[in-house]
């Protein structure tokens, strides 16, 4: 066990780089199970979600292609509430298969606010890949089709998750102290 600051917090080992690389190549397997004679078009959530999307698609063998959106949050108005919105989807999603690849689904807001705006535009297939969910967190309950770990509700860092900009670089995962 490796205890680390970050900034002015203390974090401890949760998840190493072997245990969460050999469940990143389990969720592959899987797609390459289910995506046999398809070309899915992965759709990474930047920043968090860099390594766990690079990775993934490293194990995956069918035909695929990966691009990556950022997702910006901001208050509509107060008919709407908050509004989430894509920037950088420059492809075209219509009669594609997606699997949209997020670091971490905690209260499932940003993707219950962003999943209408990715089906609006009518993909063949959506499914959600994510690294991490936080159940006890749950505010909008969402299917999550390949999951890597379920966590409990503690705040974590490392491998593309940071805490106020750091701890991105870090090959495992950290546990809030
Ligand atoms: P949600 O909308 O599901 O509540 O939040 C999802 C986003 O919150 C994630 O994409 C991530 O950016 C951030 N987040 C939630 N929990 C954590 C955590 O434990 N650590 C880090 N670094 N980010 C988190």
């Amino acid at each position: 066990m490796s205890v680390i600051k970050v900034h002015d917090k203390t974090f401890e080992t949760f998840l190493s780089e072997e245990t969460i690389q050999k469940r990143v190549k389990e969720l592959a397997a899987a797609i390459n199970n289910d995506y046999k004679s398809k070309r899915p078009l992965f759709i990474g959530v930047l920043n968090g979600a860099f390594m766990f999307a690079a990775d993934l698609f490293k194990h995956v063998e069918v035909d695929a292609e990966i691009c990556f959106i950022k997702l910006v949050s901001y208050h509509g108005t107060k008919s709407t509430g908050k509004v989430v919105t894509s920037i950088g989807l420059m492809e075209d999603v219509f009669g594609r298969d997606v699997i949209l690849v997020e670091d971490i689904v905690d209260t499932g807001k940003t993707l219950h606010e962003f999943l209408p705006t990715l089906l609006h535009q009518q993909p063949a297939s959506l499914k959600i890949a994510a690294l991490l969910h936080k159940p006890e967190a749950t505010i909008h309950p969402l299917a999550i089709d390949y999951l890597a770990f379920s966590i409990p509700d503690k705040f974590v860092v490392g491998y593309g998750l940071d805490y106020d900009g750091l701890g991105r670089n870090l090959k495992e995962i950290y546990q809030l102290v």
